[in-house]
């Protein structure tokens, strides 16, 4: 292996390479549209495209593709070949601007709410020049939006993209109240943790529901599960190590900064955090990072499970979307500064932040929302579908005493009069170590921990951005008609405070007494699964930030909704149909053949001697034979669930109607094949057994 500053960025297009490549002047235009979202001046695509695609070659690149996210979860691309025939019967490699910026993939292919009927048929992808293109393969991958015709966004960049640019506007409106000259852009940046589990693939292939769902829908407890915790604390396994190693490689050369890898609590559960970046780039190479965590751990015979919930009764997966506001020259807006005045700036984006969650609470919950994250949240392992904040009790202390204007008990006693001379100096609090909340302060990022592990971080993202740049839209509106700016700054942060105060919970959000308070006393949300919260998308005051901020258009809206149900039900029915499969195929017929040799075995030993009792087989056939006769029952129960399916009214109807028939129909069908697993014979049981999966490795 060659170094890692050798190997870093390697495949990447990115900032070192357009400087070496590019002209003073197409550097300086291209950055200026990267980084202050200027607009891509003429001519200079086309010579980004030629240095993009000469760089390319050289690497071995062959083909070009837009890479995009349309709205089924999953990273597309289409392939096409930089090669052209030349004049002399020969070929030469060729990239135009005009293909660089735009492409036209099969938009029919891809999900789009009712958008395409009501647009046109065709879709197009345009490049995102904040997202550098990389090389898979013997691929150059341009990162780009997916849209209709009619512009209407098809894909989780646009909308993101959007996010950023109105928080981009209303943080800047806000630091020029601060007298900040110096901004050019505000933008939020992600690092975000991403669990995992690796499990044998000779074993993986042989459960279809693994293959065909991504999780285990049958499977009796294992003698041990996670109760020793010994896996969290134990030595990284010689195999899941050299898998890391070459996903390490694999990521630094595309400019991915994997830092930390350890073990997680369940047996055969990992994570692995990059170092933040920029929201737009951490989404992408998010993706490309869940990606190659597959493919590689293919080719060292594992399977690298990303679903939220692979294992009933073991720890699911999630992913820790650690998020922030900086400036363009790095400037973190979420750090308590070292001078009452940063202080007074720092709180005031915090106050944004806690009106964002406590307004958007909805929001926030639907944009982590899947069928998969529904197994999770509200279970004794994630946080619960409610949505709070943890701020820790340092700052817990400074707002309580600018809202009730009394000394500030802190390091030196002030009153907490919020001009901005007598704000007493705070440091961020490194003590804080709450593991149990939705969205925690960790010091100077909110770490939001709802999102499931298999969930692209751009819908949750694109939702924390836009809610806060709609508190920071309000500040900015009141605060530039102000006429005394110091007593309006500190009247509305004590405003806030007070309005918002419900949202902050510093205990422990696993504690089922916290669910009754938050609903009961203080009137906060519990959306508990997905057909609960995303018909909330469309609300009216969800719609009028949303669209108010240029983010989404309400039919695009619309469109989202539909797409997010509609995966709810599909994946549940795919669920349903492989668990009909597995039980009448080959659970019951497993079952039959056991019974069928114990009682052959107990005839020959009447055989032998007819006064035998045959007591073992005896009692065995009559549990199993009632085992599979329930097995049927709950077959054609869930069978029957599925057809009534038919007559739903809409898609919601219809996720209203999976989440209540059909997946408990689905539990109730688990019951009696999980039993019978714990009394078959292995050698006739036709899986691997949740110990094989789970301590297989
Ligand atoms: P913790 O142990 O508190 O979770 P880490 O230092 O391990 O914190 O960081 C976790 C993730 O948060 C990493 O991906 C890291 O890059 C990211 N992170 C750190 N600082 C910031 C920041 N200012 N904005 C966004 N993400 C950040
Ligand atoms: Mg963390």
């Amino acid at each position: 292996m060659s170094s890692v500053p050798e190997l870093f960025g390697k495949n990447v297009f990115d900032d070192r390479v357009m400087k070496a490549r590019l002209s003073a002047d197409v550097y300086q235009s291209l950055r200026k549209t990267i980084d202050e979202g200027a607009e891509l001046e003429k001519g200079v695509a086309d010579v980004v495209a030629e240095a993009m695609k000469d760089w390319a070659v050289q690497q071995g690149a062959t083909h070009f593709t837009h890479w995009f996210q349309p709205l089924t979860g999953l990273s597309a691309e289409k392939h096409d070949s930089f090669i052209s025939p030349s004049p002399d019967g020969g070929v030469i490699m060729e990239f135009s601007g005009k293909e660089l910026i735009k492409g036209e993939p099969d938009a029919s292919s891809f999900p789009s709410g009712g958008l395409r009927a009501t647009f046109e048929a065709r879709g197009y992808t345009a490049w995102d020049p904040t997202s550098y293109a990389f090389i898979k393969g013997k691929t150059l991958c341009i990162p780009t939006a997916f849209c209709a015709y009619g512009s209407e966004a098809l894909d989780k960049k646009t909308p993101l993209l959007r996010s950023m640019e109105a928080l981009n506007k209303q943080a800047l409106r806000i630091l020029r109240l601060f007298g900040n000259d110096r901004a050019k852009a505000v933008r939020s940046s992600v690092g975000p943790e991403q669990e995992y589990f690796l499990i044998p693939k000779a074993l993986f292939d042989r459960r279809p529901d693994l293959r065909y769902t991504g999780r285990t829908l049958f499977g009796a407890k294992p003698p041990k599960g996670q109760e020793m915790d010994d896996h969290y604390f134990g030595a990284i396994k010689p195999q899941v190590a050299s898998f890391m190693e070459e996903l390490n490689e694999e990521l630094w050369k595309l400019g991915i900064m994997a830092k930390t890898e350890h073990n997680e609590v369940a047996p055969s559960q990992h994570e692995l955090a990059p170092i933040y970046t920029t929201t737009n780039a951490a989404t992408d190479q998010n993706q490309i990072t869940m990606e190659l965590m597959q493919k590689i751990a293919a080719k060292h015979g594992l399977a690298c499970l990303l679903h939220e919930k692979p294992f009933a009764g073991v720890n699911g997966s999630g992913k820790h979307n650690n998020w922030s506001i900086a400036t363009d020259y790095g400037q973190n807006l979420l750090s308590p500064g070292d001078t009452p005045y940063e202080n007074a700036q720092f709180l005031l984006f915090l106050c944004a932040v806690i009106k964002a969650v406590d307004d958007y609470q909805d929001l926030l919950r639907l944009s982590v929302a899947t069928a998969g994250n529904d197994h999770r949240l509200g279970a004794n392992e994630a946080p619960p579908a409610v949505v709070s904040m943890f701020l820790g009790d340092e700052l817990n202390a400074v707002l309580e005493a600018i809202e009730t204007d009394t000394p500030y008990q802190g390091a030196e006693k002030m009153q907490m009069k919020l001009g901005v001379h007598v704000l007493p100096k705070f440091s961020r609090d490194t003590t804080d170590r709450n593991r149990t909340s939705p969205f925690a302060f960790t010091g100077n990022k909110f770490e939001f921990r709802m999102l499931g592990s298999s969930n692209s971080i751009a819908c949750a993202n694109m939702m924390l951005n836009s809610s806060v740049a709609e508190s920071l839209r309000i500040y900015a509106d009141r605060l530039e008609g102000a006429d005394d700016f110091e007593t309006a700054l500190h009247e509305m942060i004590q405003k806030t405070i007070k309005d918002h105060k419900k949202i902050i919970f510093n205990g422990n959000g696993y504690d089922d007494s916290w669910i009754k308070e938050a609903t009961e006393e203080r009137g906060l949300l519990n959306y508990r699964t997905t057909p609960d919260c995303m018909p909330h998308l469309l609300d009216e005051k969800n719609v009028k930030m949303l669209t108010g901020l240029g983010v989404f258009s309400e039919a695009e809206l619309q469109s989202r909704c539909e797409i997010m149900l509609d995966n709810y039900c599909k994946t549940v029915v795919i669920e349903a149909n492989t668990m009909l499969d597995m039980a009448k195929t080959q659970i019951a017929p497993a079952v039959e053949r056991y019974a069928a040799d114990l009682a052959r075995n107990a005839g020959a030993k009447k055989a032998i001697a007819a006064d035998l009792a045959c007591g073992y087989e005896t009692k065995i056939i009559a549990r199993l034979s009632a085992l599979t006769d329930s097995i049927l029952e709950k077959t054609e129960e869930l069978e029957k669930a599925l057809i009534e399916l038919d007559s739903a009214a809409d898609i919601i109807d219809e996720s209203i109607r999976i989440r209540d028939t059909v997946l408990s129909k689905m539990c109730e069908l688990r019951l009696p094949c999980d039993e019978a697993e714990t009394i078959t014979a292995k050698s006739y049981w036709p899986f691997p057994t949740y110990g094989d999966l789970l301590f297989g490795v």
